[in-house]
């Protein structure tokens, strides 16, 4: 096994998805580093080495434009760029401004 890619667990999870679409089978280590966050390690077949990391760049770039998206989004009151996903009690995530404190649902 080859690893192609140390991601949290969450966006591993969502790789590991990603490659079984591109019928690629792979699987995850996840372990602790240094400062106590949860890395996980996605690993595919050494033949499979190859493919994988075409699928993972085409997932990166994919993530990215996503991103890039959200960061598009301003603050409701203050038209701030300057925010932040956070976790929140009731709802999943909340988007928080940084500038203001507005916070706002992730949609
Ligand atoms: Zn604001």
């Amino acid at each position: 096994m080859k690893s192609i890619a140390q991601l949290d667990p969450q966006s591993a999870a969502a790789l590991v998805d990603c490659l079984k679409n591109a019928e690629i089978k792979s699987e995850t280590k996840v372990a602790t580093d240094d400062v106590g966050l949860e890395v996980a390690d996605v690993l595919v077949a050494d033949e499979d080495y190859d493919r994988a990391c075409d699928a993972a760049e085409k997932w990166d770039a994919a993530m990215q434009a996503e991103q890039e998206k959200k960061s598009a989004r301003k603050c409701d009151q203050c038209g701030s760029k300057k925010l932040e996903v956070i976790p929140h009690e009731t709802l999943e995530q909340v988007i928080r401004c940084k500038d203001c404190g507005t916070m706002m649902p992730l949609q």
